[in-house]
C-alpha cells in the first residue's frame, strides 16, 4: 500500500498548494477527481485478505480513510501544517524500522500513540464533570511530560498524541504553558480536546504558527443542549473561536459526547451539515456516555438500540457525506477491536498524577510514570506490567493479531464497556486502583454492576445477527 499512499499524499500536496496560489481555482476539484482515480487502488489495498477475512471490515475501513482524505480537502489549512501532518503520519521512517525490530523482538509491535492528560484543571463547571474538583498539584510536572513525549518519539517512533484533561490549555508549570511544551516537538503532531473558550487571538496565532496541533473542540448538540451543560453563552462563544481557527487556517474538529437524549441531535443532517459543511470543522470524534466518573449514571448511557442506530447513522454520514467522524465504540472494525492496553498501533493513558490506565474510559492503573521514573524505568515498564499484558492477550482472544481471521463482534470491542464482567475479573485479579476520578464504588455497587452486565447482554443480542450476517458470512465477497 505505501506506493498508493505515497501518490495520494502527493496529490494532496498538490492540489492544497495550488488552491492556495489560485483561490478560486477548479484546481481543488481536480485533486479530488485525481485522487478519485486512485481510489479503487486504495479499496483493495483494504481489501487484502492478509489485512482481513472480512470483506465487509476491509470496506469500513476503506471508506474511513477515504472520508479522511476527503475531509483533509475539504477544509482549507494551512501549508505548513498539511506538510507537518503529512510527514508525521505518512513518512515515518523511524515507526517501521522501530515496529519492525519490536515485533521481531517481541512477537508484536508498540503502541502508535499515546493520550496525556497534564492537568485536572478546568476554567468551566460543567455538570457531573471530575475536573470540578481539581487542585494545584493535579498536574505533570513539566519536566515528567516532556520526557514523556520524548520516550514515545524515540522509543515507539510515536508521532501522534492526543492530549486531554481537565482542560489541556490551564496547564502551566515553571512558566510554560501546553503551547510552549508542544512546539519542541515539530516532529509530532498534538489533538487536544478542549473546551475552546480559551482559544484567543493570540493562542490561536501561535497555533497557526506552530502547524503541528488540531483542537478538537466538545459540543453537546446545538445552542440550547450546548448551553445546558457548558454555560450560557458557551455556544456562540465556541462558533467565534471556530471562526478565528479558520482564518488562521488552523485544523480543527468537534468532539461530541452522545447520551441516550442527544444522540439524535447530534448525528442530524441539520447539526453535521452546520459543523462541518458551514463551520468547516475537519473531523468530529463521536464518544458514547461512559458512567465512569462521578455522579456515574449508566441510564444516561444511549440505549443498545440507540448504539445500533447510531452505528447505522455514523456508516451513513462516512459514506455519503464523506465526513470523517469516528465513533469510538461503533467503528471497531477499523481498529480491529480494542485499542487499549499499549496494543500495536494503538494506546494507553497517563494522568495528571502520573498514573497510566489502559484507556481514558478503563482508568485503573498499576503503574505510575513519575515512580517509574524515579527507579531508573522508562515507558517500556507500564506496557510490560502484567495487567496490560492481560488486556492484549485478550485482545488477541478476541481476534486481533489473528493474520487477519476476524472471530470476536467488534461491534462490542470495548473490555470495560461491552463485556464490564470481564473488565471487573482483570482489574481484581491484577489489584488495578481507580486512578482519581474512577470511583472505587463502581466496582463494589452490585445494581451499577448488574446494570451494566444487562447492558451488555442486551447489545450482544442486537450486534451478533449483524456481525454474523454482515460481517462474517461475507468474507468471499468481491
Ligand atoms: S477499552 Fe474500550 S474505549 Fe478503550 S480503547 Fe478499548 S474499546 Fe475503546
Amino acid at each position: 500500500m505505501k506506493k498508493e499512499e505515497n501518490l495520494i499524499i502527493k496529490i494532496i500536496k498538490l492540489g492544497a498548494n495550488l488552491d492556495r496560489l489560485v483561490p478560486f481555482s477548479p484546481i481543488r476539484g481536480l485533486s479530488k477527481f485525481t485522487f478519485n482515480l486512485f481510489s479503487p487502488k486504495l479499496k483493495e489495498a483494504c481489501l487484502n485478505k492478509e489485512h482481513t477475512s472480512s470483506y465487509q471490515v476491509g470496506l469500513d475501513l476503506y471508506y474511513m480513510i477515504y472520508a479522511m482524505l476527503n475531509s483533509a480537502l475539504r477544509v482549507s489549512w494551512s501549508i505548513n501544517s498539511l506538510n507537518i501532518f503529512l510527514r508525521a503520519i505518512f513518512q515515518n521512517k523511524d515507526a517501521s524500522r522501530i515496529k519492525r525490530e519490536w515485533r521481531e523482538k517481541y512477537g508484536e509491535g508498540p503502541p502508535g500513540f499515546l493520550v496525556i492528560s497534564p492537568t485536572k484543571a478546568c476554567n468551566l463547571k460543567c455538570y457531573g464533570c471530575y475536573a470540578n474538583a481539581a487542585k494545584e498539584r493535579d498536574k505533570l510536572p513539566k519536566e515528567v511530560f516532556e520526557r514523556i513525549i520524548r520516550e514515545a518519539i524515540n522509543l515507539w517512533g510515536v508521532r501522534f498524541f492526543v492530549i486531554s484533561g481537565g482542560e489541556p490549555l490551564m496547564y502551566k508549570d515553571k512558566g510554560e504553558d501546553l503551547l510552549s511544551i508542544l512546539s519542541k516537538f515539530p516532529e509530532a503532531i498534538f489533538l487536544f480536546y478542549t473546551n475552546g473558550l480559551l482559544i484567543d487571538e493570540e493562542r490561536a496565532k501561535r497555533m497557526a504558527e506552530m502547524g503541528n496541533v488540531t483542537p478538537a473542540i466538545s459540543v453537546e448538540g446545538f445552542k440550547e443542549t450546548t448551553d445546558k451543560r457548558r454555560g450560557e453563552g458557551s455556544f456562540e462563544k465556541i462558533l467565534e473561536v471556530m471562526e478565528r481557527l479558520r482564518k488562521k487556517k488552523v485544523l480543527f474538529g468537534i468532539s461530541l459526547t452522545a447520551t441516550r437524549y442527544n444522540c439524535e441531535e447530534i448525528l442530524s443532517n441539520e447539526f453535521i451539515d452546520f459543523f462541518f459543511f458551514k463551520i468547516k470543522a475537519a473531523y468530529g470524534w463521536l464518544f458514547h456516555y461512559m458512567p465512569i466518573g462521578r455522579d456515574a449514571d449508566p441510564s444516561l448511557m444511549p440505549t443498545p438500540k440507540q448504539r445500533i442506530w447510531m452505528w447505522q447513522r455514523s456508516w451513513e454520514i462516512v459514506k455519503k457525506k464523506k465526513i470523517m467522524i469516528a465513533d469510538f465504540w461503533n467503528h471497531g472494525t477499523t481498529s480491529h477491536g480494542c485499542i487499549a492496553g499499549g496494543r500495536e498501533g494503538g494506546y494507553f493513558h497517563i494522568n495528571w498524577h502520573g498514573d497510566c490506565a489502559p484507556c481514558v474510559f478503563f482508568p485503573y492503573a498499576v503503574s505510575n510514570i513519575i515512580d517509574i521514573y524515579n527507579q531508573g524505568g522508562n515507558l517500556n515498564d507500564v506496557l510490560f506490567t502484567p495487567f496490560f499484558k492481560a488486556i492484549r492477550e485478550w485482545q488477541k482472544g478476541y481476534g486481533f493479531l489473528s493474520g487477519g481471521k476476524v472471530s470476536g463482534d467488534w461491534l462490542r470491542p470495548c473490555p470495560i464497556r461491552d463485556h464490564f464482567l470481564t473488565a471487573k475479573k482483570m482489574i481484581e485479579e491484577y489489584g488495578a486502583r481507580p486512578i482519581d476520578y474512577a470511583p472505587e464504588e463502581s466496582l463494589k455497587n452490585q445494581e451499577y454492576i448488574e446494570k451494566m452486565a444487562n447492558y451488555d447482554k442486551e447489545l450482544e443480542a442486537l450486534t451478533t445477527p449483524i456481525w454474523e450476517n454482515i460481517y462474517l458470512n461475507h468474507h468471499s465477497k468481491k
